[in-house]
């Protein structure tokens, strides 16, 4: 095996590593981090206390409301028992039912208020609820996707590693390292193919002594302009 075919195969195997170990951090990341869920469920605990707010006032309004009756019953009963005959304190009584009535008015359109919403702040708790089972499913269900999909791509990664020592243990330690350092500066690609006389890379054009010297492949040619190893089918 010529030196650039050993490195052109090294490379489509780091290759091909590379791009399963970026596929499996995004996947790390989504099934570590569901922010849908997470937004679902701030939405949810939000409504949740709505609800209980609005359910505490109107037991305060009911509470405030019965008292109220209670006390409109017993101005009433001293005001026709019977037992008071004074005209001036029966009329004060009078007022004070009165007055009595027209608060107990007030705090009965509060506690019809508080009904209405606690009846809006129930419709929108089921509503969230409904929104977050379905986010739930939804991130469940892409969850097992992508869990299968780990698991093929752990499997493949198993043998592009078999296969990686395999080659790597062809090619000699000072083409290695030079291919490791073009793989740190290149972005992963350290050796590339030619097509009409130009690098797959970056595409820059080689004189076609420099491009008969790839195909040869009788000694190390670099691209002119990128430095990456180039090789030829
Ligand atoms: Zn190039």
């Amino acid at each position: 095996m010529s030196h650039t075919l050993g490195l052109y195969r090294l490379q489509q195997v780091d290759s091909r590593i590379d791009q399963a170990n970026t596929r499996l951090e995004a996947i790390r990341a989504v099934l570590e981090n569901d922010s849908a869920i997470l937004a679902a469920r701030v939405i949810l605990e939000s409504a949740e206390k709505n609800l209980h707010e609005a359910e505490k006032a109107l037991r305060a309004s009911e509470a405030a409301s019965e008292s109220q009756r209670i006390k409109l019953e017993q101005v009433g009963a001293s005001l026709y028992g019977g037992k008071i005959q004074n005209p001036k304190e029966l009329q004060d009584l009078q007022n004070d039912l009165a007055s009595l009535k027209r608060h107990l008015a007030t705090l009965e359109d509060t506690q019809l208020e508080a009904m209405l919403e606690i009846e809006a702040a129930r419709e929108a708790r089921q509503a969230a609820e409904l929104e977050m089972n379905k986010v739930e499913a939804r991130v469940i269900s892409q969850n097992a996707s992508l869990k299968g999909e780990r698991e093929s791509l752990l499997n493949s990664l198993e043998n592009l590693n078999a296969e990686r020592s395999a080659t790597y243990n062809t090619i000699s330690p000072a083409l290695l390292e030079k291919y490791e350092s073009l793989r740190i500066k290149r972005r992963g690609l350290a050796v590339t193919t030619i097509s009409d006389n130009a690098c797959d890379a970056c595409g820059s054009g080689l004189t076609p002594a420099q491009a008969q010297a790839v195909r040869m492949a009788v000694q190390l040619v670099e691209c002119p302009s990128c430095g990456r190893i180039l090789f030829s089918n």
